[in-house]
């Protein structure tokens, strides 16, 4: 069985603040090692359970903040960015299962630790078929193009609430309980990464028994929407062909969800200049 642990940094056990997931800030060595150890825990539920290989992918900033030299060797790891799927880097139909770990709620949403859609400079909002929705319906839903379910989440209370909703019933590890944008209650790292490993087995349990959410899969051709925060942003993402312009919101069609995928990252990558 092979689980593939798609990760970010901001629904890791501490974090609260940009500093701490911000490459070059003197907190983020801290961070960057509580992210590892969080992942670290989701390996060892997992194998115990039954998985037998598991990639982790470093889905955070430039991708490159799990330190491999701490991480369990029995995974191996996606790290470095642009790859051709980013957060999602190692997806396929190989896969059995997916694991988000250290996720956050979707931007605009009230008591979530550092709330944002895949870049918290450029983009106000996503919409997929006309479903508002975060980086973890992006993903979920490249996953979901390749028959992919996922299994579990960890996070602050309001992330694992939006990807519980979107996706359907999984296992959840609620590692903080934010009270704001940039506060919340949190578990010590001995805590969550006990519960992050005590739910990784449950989940992969769950997945061995055929109980997990169904894949998540999109009608196709997929229709991507983003509003960005400023009209020139809209300026230069409207640039890519095909693509259709209203006030701050850009949107296409793509034939599948692979496509989308990659079309959303293009405009990002344009909008930000
Ligand atoms: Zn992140």
């Amino acid at each position: 069985m092979k689980i593939l642990i798609a990760t970010d940094m901001e629904g890791i056990t501490g974090v609260t603040t940009w500093d701490q997931v911000t490459p070059g800030h003197a907190e983020y060595a801290r961070f960057r090692q509580l992210m590892t150890q969080d992942v670290n825990a989701a390996i060892r539920g997992a194998m115990e359970a039954g998985a037998d290989e598991i990639i982790v992918t470093d889905g955070h900033w430039n991708g490159s903040n799990i330190l491999v030299e701490e991480l369990d060797p029995r995974a191996r790891l996606n790290t470095g960015s642009p790859s051709p799927f980013s957060m999602m880097q190692g997806i396929d139909e190989s896969v059995d299962g997916v694991i988000f770990i250290g996720y956050h709620a979707r931007n605009g949403t009230p008591n979530a630790i550092l709330d944002h859609t895949w870049s918290s400079k450029t983009v106000a909002n996503i919409w997929l078929n006309d479903i508002l929705t975060g980086e973890y319906g992006l993903n979920a839903s490249l996953a979901g193009h390749f028959g992919v379910p996922v299994i579990m989440v960890s996070g602050d209370q309001t992330a694992c609430a939006q990807v519980v909703d979107l996706l359907g019933d999984m296992e959840t590890a609620v590692v903080k309980q934010a009270t704001g944008r940039f506060a919340a209650e949190c578990l010590t790292p001995e805590v969550s990464q006990e519960l992050i490993y005590m739910t990784a087995a449950r989940a992969v349990g769950r997945l061995v028994k055929g109980d997990v959410p169904d894949p998540f899969v999109l009608d196709t051709p997929v229709r991507v929407a983003v509003e960005f925060f400023t009209s020139d942003m809209a300026d230069r993402a409207a640039r890519i062909p095909f693509t259709q312009r209203e006030e701050t919101r850009v949107s296409f069609s793509a034939q599948e969800m692979a496509l989308a995928y990659n079309g959303f990252r293009a405009m990002v990558m344009l909008a930000l200049g």
